[in-house]
């Protein structure tokens, strides 16, 4: 597995580059920003960018989205439930003051079930609303690992008073769909360091009662 993580924007947001080795074809998990540096890597490594996938649209995740998709011509893929949030990018970012670059639309709107392939690498689409009523988690099982934007982070969870946010939600979708995977899968979050399934489900104090 091709793996980059790289921070970004001007919250600090996780971007990640994934994707199969063979081929060089990687995915573009959440470009907050510097789309400038991610293209640059991506060169530098010689990798193919298949698609860009948002695993939510609150605009610290997508302040770069607009650069890297001139520099690599890939596809933006973001969550069906997403789409007013997605709407809204430029709004939110008035209200800390950021000017967010214009969002492109997105060639493809994802759902549960959906498979997002760099190559021979796959990525399995979740629905996990709660932070954000599109966010997705993006899950490779070969390799063990999920990517899961805002809604599960080490020790902590995701905010949930954002427009459509929803505390009963963001613990379901932890309860359903992300701790049901096994405990030793790895999870990249928006922010923040990784962790496992199984370190959060014995150690996060927000979803102890809920496990
Ligand atoms: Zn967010």
């Amino acid at each position: 597995m091709i793996f980059q993580m790289m921070q970004v924007g001007p919250l600090g947001v996780n971007c990640y580059i994934v994707g199969d080795e063979n081929s060089r074809e990687v995915v573009v998990i959440d470009p907050g920003g510097h789309a400038r540096q991610i293209s640059e890597l991506l060169n530098s490594l010689r990798l193919n960018v298949s698609a860009i996938v948002l695993t939510h649209a609150h605009f610290d995740h997508v302040m770069g989205v607009e650069g890297l998709k001139r520099a690599t011509l890939a596809p933006l893929l973001v969550g069906e439930k997403e789409k007013r949030v997605f709407e809204s990018v430029e709004r939110q970012g008035e209200m800390f003051g950021i000017a967010v670059p214009p969002l492109p639309d997105p060639e493809r709107w994802l759902n549960e079930g959906d498979v997002v392939e760099a190559g021979n690498f796959k990525l399995q689409v979740f629905e996990v609303p709660g932070h954000s009523p599109g966010s997705i988690a993006l899950y490779n099982a070969e390799n063990g690992v999920v990517f899961v934007g805002d809604v599960l982070m080490r020790g902590t969870i995701g905010r949930t008073d954002f427009p459509g946010g929803s505390l009963e939600e963001l613990l379901k979708s932890i309860r359903t769909k992300l701790y049901t995977l096994p405990d030793g899968t790895k999870v990249y979050s928006g922010h923040g360091p990784m962790t496992t399934i199984g370190e959060e489900k014995l150690l996060n104090p927000f979803t102890k009662n809920y496990v």
